[in-house]
């Protein structure tokens, strides 16, 4: 529904302005200038909530600025981020900022989620989206962090087997839930090729093209076929057993782009040695090499 209500200031305001001349000749100048008055303070009062209003519907979304101990926090726990180079650092870090001010981060057991959450879940978006030149994450609005593992239908269960999860259409569909112990295990343990937020963040890159299938968005043709032969010999590699790639590679072929990108961005060198096909494709996805062939 529209909004009418600036069409009854505007004619307030048309009645007093024009009212001001004819008090002016009526009665004098006292009245006018009461009437004036009244005028300029209601055009401040309009101004101002006008600019309220307006930052209510569109927050400004300024990026939030990381201080020393920011720094010093995701330089200790965040691995990937100490391998960068000064300048990608920067990158890094105002990626960072920008996710902070455009995605809500809830922890369902905290009024306010901890900074410690927030960079954990940032950085695993950051990484999982690091080294393409489009890096905005859709129609995700809100990342909610559960303080234990839950089961598939979202329910809370310390045993249970979910640590994190991308909805796909539905009344989640902007949503994605992590486990903070998984989370933090992903970042604590960096050499079992496995990073839960950087898996869900995959399958959220996987989703930008519309669907979660398992082929890297924005691929072009002949890459997709190439992907598409690799993925297959691949998994079927991981389902008899002789594969360095995670067993939950092979379940299907959107959990296989997730596991071999978590594999990809956390042991990047064992990958090449391993599955030196697998780890060209990857590398060549996840820095959108210029040079086109033919
Ligand atoms: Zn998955």
């Amino acid at each position: 529904m529209k909004n009418y209500s600036y069409l009854l200031w505007t004619l307030l305001f048309l009645v007093l302005l024009g009212s001001i001349p004819l008090l002016l000749y009526n009665r004098g100048v006292d009245v006018a200038r009461i009437v004036g008055f009244i005028v300029l303070i209601a055009i401040v009062v309009a101004l101002w909530y006008w600019r309220y209003a307006i930052r209510k519907k569109s927050p400004r979304n300024e990026r939030i600025k990381l201080d020393a101990n920011d720094l010093f926090w995701l330089e200790k726990n965040i691995s990937f981020y100490k391998k960068l180079s000064k300048n990608d650092r920067k990158i890094f870090l105002d990626r960072i900022g920008i996710f902070l001010a455009d995605i809500q981060i809830t922890e369902v057991d905290k009024e306010v989620a901890d900074k410690e959450t927030c960079f954990y879940v940032a950085s695993s978006a950051i990484i999982a989206y690091w080294g393409l030149p489009y890096w905005n994450y859709g129609e995700l609005q809100e990342v909610l962090v559960y303080p234990t593992n839950f089961n598939m239908d979202n329910t809370l269960n310390e045993l249970g087997r979910v640590g994190g999860k991308v909805h796909h259409g539905g009344l989640m569909d902007k949503t994605m839930i992590l486990s903070f112990p998984e989370l933090k295990k992903g970042f604590q343990i960096n050499n079992d090729k496995k990073n839960v937020g950087v898996h869900e963040f995959s399958h959220l890159l996987d989703k930008s093209d519309g669907s979660i299938d398992g082929i890297p968005p924005f691929m072009e043709k002949e890459d997709r076929k190439i992907w598409l032969n690799i993925m297959e010999r691949e998994m079927s590699k991981i389902n008899s057993d002789s594969s360095t790639i995670p067993d939950y590679g092979g379940v299907d072929k959107t959990e296989f782009f997730a596991v071999v990108s978590e594999y990809y961005k956390e042991c990047p060198k064992l990958l090449k040695i391993k599955h030196i096909e697998l780890y060209n494709v990857l590398h060549s996805y996840y820095n959108q090499p210029k040079i086109k062939k033919g």
